[in-house]
């Protein structure tokens, strides 16, 4: 893929115009006021068909797995039809538009909006994959459909008051077995995504065996559903940027839950791959959120420096602005480019590593938020100001090199793959 087709242009524009006439205008309130941004999100997911889609790809998995628990599915058949080179390249063009219909709100959303698009995506990538992708038949019946139509609201929660970068080892949070086949959780949650909101809780923690040293316990994940006793979720807390994301703490005492709740029904591999597969896909989104503010950024700055007159001459004749201008297209491209490429893998039904994940989300939180200070510096103070955007812009940028994995992390992963690669 190297540009966007006449569909893509298509759908994007409307996207664009929706979120002109729902979102901008309303940016203030999103952004600076208590109201919680699930309504517009809905609104923006039923206009675009969204919960469609995902209701008919859910149902056609589903029917599918149900099949196959039965040993009803139709065998395979044994010499499968080679499908012709035409009959491919359509295929992997529907997919790459069925993808692209993923990415382009979020680049979108993310040129006025960040915050929207974290709250989206942690509760319909996040929690509502982690269940589609780990959970039983039964959990996906009856928690992951809501969750990916946005019609509940989703979190994901892994990091603790003393353990973030360091998630699995510093992790306190406790699942206990009791004798009749239930677990007793315990535990403290902090910055989670909808935490204050959540209807749909993914915990993870590790499970009590005394016996086994602390590092080499399971790690288990498990569903929970607001207002479950012991229970507690926070107000939203407050924050240097993504306002309209509530993020908050949850407090787990004696919550006592069933095998029905354990996700995938099983202690075998149910927490620590799940969660670096929710790392991969929220590391890969990273790239389109960047994408967008640098596209704003960018278009912002360069109406700016061409209106703004200082020495009797447009800003944008100096070369020291055309210098930071072209710093930003050249991050524009690269993003870009990594848009599509990730468009294209999964398209061809691929998907990058977690090491691959990492380096775009590196550089893209990067680009990002040097993009951003670059565009408020060429707005001078009204840069500073609210009114001008992309002071809002800059605030946002920076929480991509914190959630998912800091920067720091990142160069670890990237780094480990590098050097125990084999020749
Ligand atoms: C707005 C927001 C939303 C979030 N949403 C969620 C969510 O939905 N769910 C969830 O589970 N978590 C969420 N998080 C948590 C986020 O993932 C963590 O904040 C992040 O992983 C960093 O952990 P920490 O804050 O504990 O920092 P620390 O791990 O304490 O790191 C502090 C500093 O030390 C550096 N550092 C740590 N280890 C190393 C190392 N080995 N080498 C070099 N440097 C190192 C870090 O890079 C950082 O610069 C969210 C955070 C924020 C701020």
């Amino acid at each position: 893929m190297i540009e966007w087709t006449e569909t893509q242009q298509m759908i994007r524009r409307a996207v664009r115009q929706f979120i002109d006439a729902e979102i901008a205008p309303r940016i203030m309130e999103l952004e600076h006021s208590d109201t919680p941004p699930y309504d517009v999100l809905r609104k923006m997911v039923k206009t675009f068909g969204m919960d469609v889609m995902a209701t008919q790809q859910f149902q056609k998995q589903i029917a599918k797995e149900r099949a196959q628990a039965a040993g009803t599915a139709e065998s395979e058949p044994k010499e499968k039809k080679e499908l012709s080179a035409s009959e491919k390249a359509a295929r992997i063009a529907a997919k790459a538009d069925q993808e692209a219909m993923r990415m382009l709100p979020i680049i979108e959303l993310c040129r006025y909006c960040p915050g929207l698009v974290t709250a989206m995506g942690v509760s319909i990538g996040l929690a509502g994959g982690a269940i589609q992708s780990k959970g039983t038949l039964e959990q996906k019946e009856r928690w992951a459909l809501p969750l990916l139509t946005l019609e509940k609201i989703g979190a994901w929660a892994i990091t603790e008051p003393n353990s973030g970068s360091d998630a699995f080892g510093g992790m306190k949070s406790l699942a206990r077995r009791t004798s009749d086949g239930q677990y007793v959780l315990n535990g403290n949650k902090t910055f989670i995504t909808n935490g204050p909101y959540a209807d749909t809780i993914i915990f993870i923690c590790r499970l009590d065996e005394p016996d086994v040293p602390p590092p080499q316990r399971k790690v288990l994940s498990f569903i929970l559903d607001k207002g479950m006793p012991g229970l507690t979720q926070s107000a939203p807390f407050k924050k240097m940027g993504i306002h309209s994301s509530p993020t908050g703490e949850l407090f787990l005492q004696d919550v006592v839950v069933g095998k029905d709740r354990l996700l995938g029904g099983s202690e075998e591999g149910s927490g620590r791959s799940g969660a670096k597969d929710t790392f991969t896909t929220e590391r890969s989104g990273v790239a389109a959120m960047a994408l967008g503010i640098i596209e704003r950024c960018l278009e912002l700055s360069v109406k700016y420096a061409k209106e703004r007159v200082q020495f009797g001459r447009p800003i944008s004749e100096f070369q020291l602005i055309q210098l930071k201008l072209a710093k930003m297209e050249v991050a524009r491209v690269n993003l870009q480019n990594m848009v599509f490429r990730h468009i294209e893998l999964l398209a061809n039904d691929k998907r990058p590593t977690l090491a691959e994940a990492s380096a775009m989300k590196l550089y893209a939180a990067q680009a990002a938020v040097e993009v951003a200070l670059e565009a408020v510096q060429i707005h001078g103070g009204n840069g500073y100001m609210v009114e001008y955007h992309v002071e809002q812009l800059l605030r946002d940028s920076k929480i991509l090199q914190i959630y998912g994995g800091t920067d720091e992390i990142q160069i670890t992963h990237i780094a480990r793959d590098l050097l125990t690669r084999e020749g």
